[in-house]
């Protein structure tokens, strides 16, 4: 029986994704599948990629830097992820045929929890999270959506790809989505200068952010939330952390595998514990 499960990535070893879908499983009452860490450097990716449904693996997720290489290797995708040219999960056929996905892109959909329909969007940031956020909301009908980002050419570059807008600084919007890695050191934590500079970094301001009603930060970090996040949620904005948006892909990635509703509560109680 294939029962096993994995994230591909490199380095990884900080994911919260075993903690998360070990959880769901044992809810499931999944007898003997177990989801690991499958720390794997560039090099090795294929060759390991292509052991893994002969290994008793029946699909794993794909992190940072694979996503791009997990879709190239598949032998079928699904439009999401050929649409971003990234996949976060691999499902393995019997016979060893690989089948790759994107949830990521309505990961984020379902923590929003609604339709951006006729909403301004401005996404900051143009990587592979950006790529697969602005795809999402202008999939889901956003009126707007713009695109910000520190080195300007690279917004330029997405947003003409994706038929979208760059601009040259953040605009008014509805919602608002981090997609850059500002955050990640927690080099805010109860220093307000610090939080300035992370804002800053992200071209807004304490005061600016006053003006988006919903505030998505993909970033999340061990003990402590992003100036992003206090300052939002110190404005009253409806604010989903990075932890959110995780629980919501890492259950989609599940009901693929196993054809079964994801317990997301219990999903969301292990990633946060973790
Ligand atoms: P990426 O492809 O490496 O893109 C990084 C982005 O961050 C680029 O736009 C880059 O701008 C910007 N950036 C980096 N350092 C910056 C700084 N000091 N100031 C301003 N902008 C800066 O990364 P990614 O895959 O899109 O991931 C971005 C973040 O999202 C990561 O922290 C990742 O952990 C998180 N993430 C979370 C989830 C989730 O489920 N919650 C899923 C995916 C990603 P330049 O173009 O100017 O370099």
């Amino acid at each position: 029986m294939r029962a096993r499960l994995g994230v591909l990535g490199w380095p990884v070893a900080h994911s919260r994704s075993p903690a998360m879908h070990n959880a769901a499983l044992a809810h499931m009452g999944i007898e003997g599948w177990r989801y690991q860490l499958l720390p794997v450097p560039p090099a090795l990716l294929e060759q390991t990629v292509r052991a893994l449904p002969a290994s008793g693996f029946a699909g794993a997720n794909v992190t940072i830097p694979h996503k791009q290489r997990a879709l190239a290797m598949a032998d079928s995708a699904g439009d999401a992820a050929l649409a971003i040219g990234a996949a976060n999960t691999l499902t393995f056929a019997d016979g060893g045929a690989i089948a790759a996905e994107n949830t990521d892109a309505p990961g984020l959909l379902a923590a929003l929890g609604r339709e951006p329909r006729g909403e301004r969007a401005l996404v900051l940031g143009a990587g592979g999270s950006a790529r697969a956020a602005v795809w999402a909301l202008a999939q889901a009908s956003a009126r707007e959506v713009s695109i910000w980002n520190r080195t300007p050419g690279r917004a330029r570059a997405l947003a003409e790809e994706l038929g979208v807008r760059a601009v040259s600084e953040p605009v008014a919007a509805e919602l608002l989505v981090n997609c850059t890695s500002v955050g990640l050191e927690p080099g805010a934590d109860g220093d307000r200068h610090g939080a300035e500079r992370e804002l800053s970094a992200l071209g807004l301001s304490f005061a600016a952010l006053g003006s988006y009603e919903t505030v998505v930060d993909l970033v999340y970090r061990a003990g402590a939330q992003t100036a992003l996040v206090q300052a939002a949620t110190a404005h009253g904005a409806r604010v989903l952390d990075g932890l959110e948006v995780l629980v919501h892909q890492g259950a989609l990635s599940l009901e693929l595998w196993t054809g079964r509703k994801a317990p997301l509560e219990v999903m969301r109680a292990a990633a946060r514990a973790a």
